[in-house]
């Protein structure tokens, strides 16, 4: 970090966040893993795919890794808790503008979805969460975290959001026994954005 901020890795192959989860099993290599974080980012294609250059492609697969390699490190201990939150974020609205129905109450602080359309991530995904029992936030900023983790006493987090914010987020993983697992976002850029459900529902 930082890198460009609005890309999309949608269309890079599945088989790169394979090879990536595979690397990052290996433990204590992916802080210095910078050759071959570089033979990834070319294999893959990731600056060509993405439009950054080579070095910000390269930061940004580094990133990946280490999101990557903490969520396996910190599986086994989430998967034994049992309050959990889901965090969302606003930018994979459908829409941005007042056409979302959302309400935002900032004494939680999170909006709170009125399903306006079936399409829109945010939507499914809240659904998703509350089937699974989790309580859902969808969040306008990183701020609101530290506010909503002080009101509850959560043993354990699902963080959907941009390589840069699960990056900070990441600290307050470990802290006051907080498990975590981070969804990043396949689509940046603040608007318009994407991540997977597959790998969210797989995640929850
Ligand atoms: S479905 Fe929910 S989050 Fe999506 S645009 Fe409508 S109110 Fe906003
Ligand atoms: S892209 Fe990242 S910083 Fe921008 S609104 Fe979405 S989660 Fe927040």
């Amino acid at each position: 970090m930082p890198y460009g901020f609005s890309f999309d890795i949608s269309r890079i192959s599945k088989s790169f966040f394979k090879e990536l989860a595979r690397v990052a099993t290996e433990k204590n290599i992916h802080r210095k893993m910078g050759e071959r974080a570089r033979n990834l980012a070319e294999k893959f294609r990731v600056h060509q795919i993405t439009g950054l250059d080579v070095s910000d492609a390269l930061m940004l697969v580094e990133d990946f890794v280490d999101i990557y390699a903490r969520n396996l490190s910190e599986r086994e201990k989430f998967l034994e808790t049992k309050k959990r939150a889901l965090f969302l974020p606003h930018c994979s609205r459908k829409y941005m503008d007042n056409r979302c129905q959302a309400r935002f109450d900032p004494e939680i602080p999170s909006y709170q979805c009125a399903q306006c359309s079936p399409d829109c991530l945010v939507n499914q995904a809240t659904t998703l969460g509350k089937e699974r029992q989790y309580d859902v936030y969808v969040l306008a900023g990183s701020s609101c975290v530290l506010k909503i983790l002080k009101n509850h006493s959560y043993e354990g987090v699902v963080g959907v959001a941009c390589s840069q914010e699960l990056m900070m987020g990441g600290n307050y993983i470990g802290k006051n026994s907080l498990r975590g697992q981070a969804v990043p976002l396949t689509k940046n850029g603040c608007a318009n954005t994407w991540f997977s459900m597959e790998n969210l529902k797989r995640t929850l």
